[in-house]
């Protein structure tokens, strides 16, 4: 067990997970196998996290067991009402061989936000950090050191309760699994494709765009096919009044001619931190930067006028992804390339790899 002193701000005493070794741990040589091109999503690590909630109990029975399925009752509440919400944070190894993720407790609120929206329990932050350090203490190995390489962290929570009536569920199970991610782009990072979705929207008014759930990933699939038939890698989602809102899993940002950086920000956009960390670095180069709402037209016209002059998505998964093209039912609009996203987006893997130095105290260590 990991030893953590009681949280000053919340006085919650640390949990004491009951940690069962995986007797089928993948080989050294096999797991190195897959660390030399881990891919995204695709190898697990050898354990994985949970933590049980109940109306009555609340969160209980904190474990680490080894990696694999999970049994559950056929009538469980987000098999049919997808009450459900999860974080997707990166944990790098340094050069000197230790462990740290970025901005840990910005994914532990962001998880709470998401929590209330879903009427979930929202798990503490200590708690949450502690199933980070908890799941590095036995799967570290697990942590690639390869450029660009990383495991990736997610931690998720659902309602487990086999009850068909419709309400926040009773029981709740929170976990936590890890799978090693490889440079997201093979070769260099590439400009992507951008499809307008003009017939479906992923998130509506008061609806659940601001929170981290399955169900807005799901409401993206079948214009993310729309996309694909028309050869563009990812699509753009509008709002009802036609402001840009975001990429299906990435936020969209604006660079103006005049170093002016945009985003677009309403109550249906989730809140990245990647897209937070680049704004504060690009404010500490003196960047000035606003949220506020972008049309469809201003971002059109700004490009055709060269008012704008980079327009880039950001996340966790990729860092920074420059749009090469916009393109819509009937248009096609090259948008003007830049230097801005590569720079912050060299300023911020430095950061997370330990090459530069973390003036905001952006990183926690997880292996100690
Ligand atoms: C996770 C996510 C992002 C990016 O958030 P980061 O904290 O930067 O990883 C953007 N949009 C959506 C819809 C997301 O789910």
């Amino acid at each position: 067990m990991t030893t953590i002193d009681t949280d000053p701000d919340t006085g919650l005493e640390p949990l004491e997970f009951a940690v069962t070794r995986n007797l089928a741990a993948k080989s050294t040589a096999d797991r190195d196998a897959i660390l030399a091109s881990p891919g995204f999503g695709q190898s697990f690590t050898d354990h994985m996290v949970d933590i049980c909630w109940s109306v009555r109990g609340g969160w209980h029975r904190p474990r680490v067991s080894p990696y694999g399925p999970i049994s559950l009752d056929p009538a469980a509440a987000v098999l049919h009402y997808g009450q459900e919400i999860f974080e997707g944070i990166k944990a790098y190894r340094h050069a000197d061989g230790s462990v740290h993720t970025f901005r840990p407790d910005q994914n532990g609120r962001r998880l709470q936000r998401s929590a209330r929206r879903l009427a979930l329990p929202e798990l503490p932050v200590p708690y949450f950090l502690q199933s980070l350090r908890e799941l590095i203490a036995v799967d570290g190995a697990w942590v690639p050191s390869g450029d660009d390489q990383s495991l990736y962290l997610r931690p998720f929570m659902f309602a487990k309760e086999a009850f068909l009536g419709v309400r926040p569920a009773h029981k709740v199970a929170y976990y936590l699994i890890a799978s090693p991610a490889g440079a997201y782009f093979k070769g260099g990072v590439k400009p992507v494709s951008i499809w307008l979705s003009e017939d479906y929207s992923r998130a509506g008014k008061g609806g659940t765009g601001a929170a981290k759930t399955g169900g807005n990933y799901a409401a993206s699939l079948l214009p993310q096919s729309e996309a694909y038939e028309n050869e563009c890698d990812q699509v753009v989602f509008l709002d009802q009044d036609r402001n840009v809102e975001e990429l299906g899993g990435m936020n969209v940002v604006f660079v103006y001619k005049d170093g002016t950086i945009v985003t677009p920000q309403s109550d249906s956009i989730l809140e990245g931190i990647t897209r937070d960390s680049l704004l504060q670095l690009a404010r500490d180069r003196g960047h000035h930067v606003e949220g506020r709402n972008v049309s469809l037209t201003e971002w059109r016209e700004g490009v055709a006028s060269g008012d704008i002059v980079e327009v880039f998505a950001c996340g966790t998964a990729a860092v920074v992804t420059p749009i090469g093209t916009l393109k819509g039912r009937d248009f096609i609009d090259e948008q003007p390339s830049g230097t801005l996203a590569f720079e912050l987006r060299e300023e911020l893997t430095n950061i997370q790899y330990g090459r530069a130095e973390d003036k905001h105290g952006w990183l926690y260590r997880l292996d100690a």
